[in-house]
């Protein structure tokens, strides 16, 4: 976030005329100083595109189990070994050759090492909560960083993934969309970050421990990235985690895709017929305010991406999350609070709930999170509306790993151009 031009600081709250009543407060992006980024034909930058780099080196977990086949026989040994080393990975957690003595001495470790590249360096980890969350900063293999938050909760383990380097949705008060998009990450590359965060659980590493057996129950696609924007990759990953047969066998309504809102990659994700949970970053009911907050949305507007929503929950039969950010004077006004209330009720009952979250500050944000007072009421009016409603904390905020915090800093980039040194 080094790169992104110092904002002036957050003192001159102005009241515009957007607001609904006299004496609102009605702080806008563009009021407080930040500058939508524009593509050449005058619209907001968004990027789709992932750039090109070279690609990571193809990993068992990138492979449907038959192709998985082919490549152990490329590789000079008899297909059933496949499953041998898919069994070690998604079920023990290694990708170590030593470890792995049911495989013939000869040729196990160019097996291995062909079948299970290393794609994710630990950087750095930092850990909060009394060791209940550790947040990972993994280099991949061209230098690229990502970040991963683990989170240990009574009765469940939480991880929050990436699905690409960096974000090209470029909203103004996430520090991962303001800086940009690197890359799409591989499949292998979101699957190895619940593998690695279990190896971790595995060893004793994620605070206190209630079970010998314990793993990450939970995946929230709430890392780095906009995974519908890497659609097929995050969908193979997903087909990937809830493979009980020759994957790691987690429960579909354990993971949630959450989506700033590409309305036709919705739709698409509704027709897949996996009872995931799905979660939509709103931020705000009206398109004269997400126009600015959420620039994708001069593509898909507030009522079609509610639509695709309600079409999720129809498909699914999957109760649908709305996230909403409560930024002070921004999007957090009582009206706004009806006016989402009305939308959704319009589109039925009982079919989505609502997650306000408080604005976690991002480096050189000029936005505050809203009052407490000011969430209650928020909070009040869509639950006296008929709308589920939980204000949600985020953890990891000590160790900027919490919602719209993940970002690599220049302190990690050096801290990784050192430890790529020493290797
Ligand atoms: N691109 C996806 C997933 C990544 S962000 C999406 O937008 O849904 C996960 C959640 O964190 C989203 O709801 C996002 O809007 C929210 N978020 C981003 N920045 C935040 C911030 N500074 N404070 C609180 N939540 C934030």
């Amino acid at each position: 976030m080094t790169d992104t031009p110092a904002r002036p600081a957050n003192t001159a709250i102005r009241s515009t005329g957007g607001a609904k009543a006299a004496g609102v407060r009605q702080v806008r992006p563009q009021t407080e100083g930040w500058q939508q980024a524009k593509d050449e034909s005058g619209r907001p930058l968004l990027q789709f595109a992932s750039p090109k780099r070279g690609k990571p080196p193809v990993h068992l977990a990138d492979l449907t189990p038959e192709a998985r086949v082919e490549r152990v026989k490329e590789l000079g040994l008899q297909g059933f070994r496949a499953k041998q080393v898919a069994k070690h990975y998604f079920q023990h957690w290694t990708s170590d050759p030593a470890e792995m003595t049911d495989l013939p001495a000869a040729g196990r470790e160019e097996l291995v090492t062909g079948l299970l590249p290393n794609l994710l360096t630990e950087v750095r980890r930092l850990e909060t909560d009394k060791g209940d969350t550790i947040k990972f900063l993994w280099r991949l293999h061209d230098g690229a960083l990502v970040e991963s938050v683990l989170m240990r909760y009574p009765g469940r383990i939480t991880l929050c993934v990436s699905s690409q380097a960096g974000c090209g949705m470029n909203c103004p008060f996430c520090a991962t969309g303001q800086a940009g998009l690197t890359r799409n990450m591989s499949s292998a590359e979101i699957i190895d970050q619940i593998v690695r965060a279990n190896r971790a659980i595995a060893n004793g590493e994620l605070g206190r421990r209630e079970h010998p057996d314990e793993r990450v129950t939970n995946i929230v696609f709430m890392g780095m990235g906009e995974p519908l924007a890497n659609y097929a990759r995050v969908m193979h990953a997903v087909r990937t985690m809830v493979d009980k047969k020759d994957g790691l066998g987690m429960s579909a309504r354990g993971i949630t895709v959450s989506t700033v809102g590409l309305a036709p990659a919705i739709r698409k994700l509704a027709d897949e017929d996996i009872p995931l949970t799905f979660a939509l970053s709103l931020h705000a009911p009206d398109d004269e305010l997400r126009d600015e907050l959420i620039p994708v949305n001069s593509r898909w507007k507030v009522d079609e991406v509610l639509d695709a929503a309600r079409g999720y929950y129809e498909k699914t039969g999957r109760r649908v999350s709305i996230e909403y950010a409560l930024i002070r004077d921004m999007n957090d006004h009582p009206w706004r609070a009806d006016l989402l209330a009305d939308k959704l009720n319009a589109r039925g009952r009982g079919w989505v709930h609502v997650n306000p979250i408080p604005l976690n500050p991002t480096p050189g944000s000029v936005w505050d999170a809203s009052e407490r007072a000011v969430q209650r009421e928020f909070v009040r009016r869509l639950n006296d509306a008929g709308i589920p409603t939980t204000l949600r904390d985020t953890r990891g905020k000590e160790i900027d790993g919490a919602c719209g915090q993940l970002v690599a800093t220049e302190e990690d980039q050096q801290q990784a151009a050192e430890a790529a040194a020493t290797a």
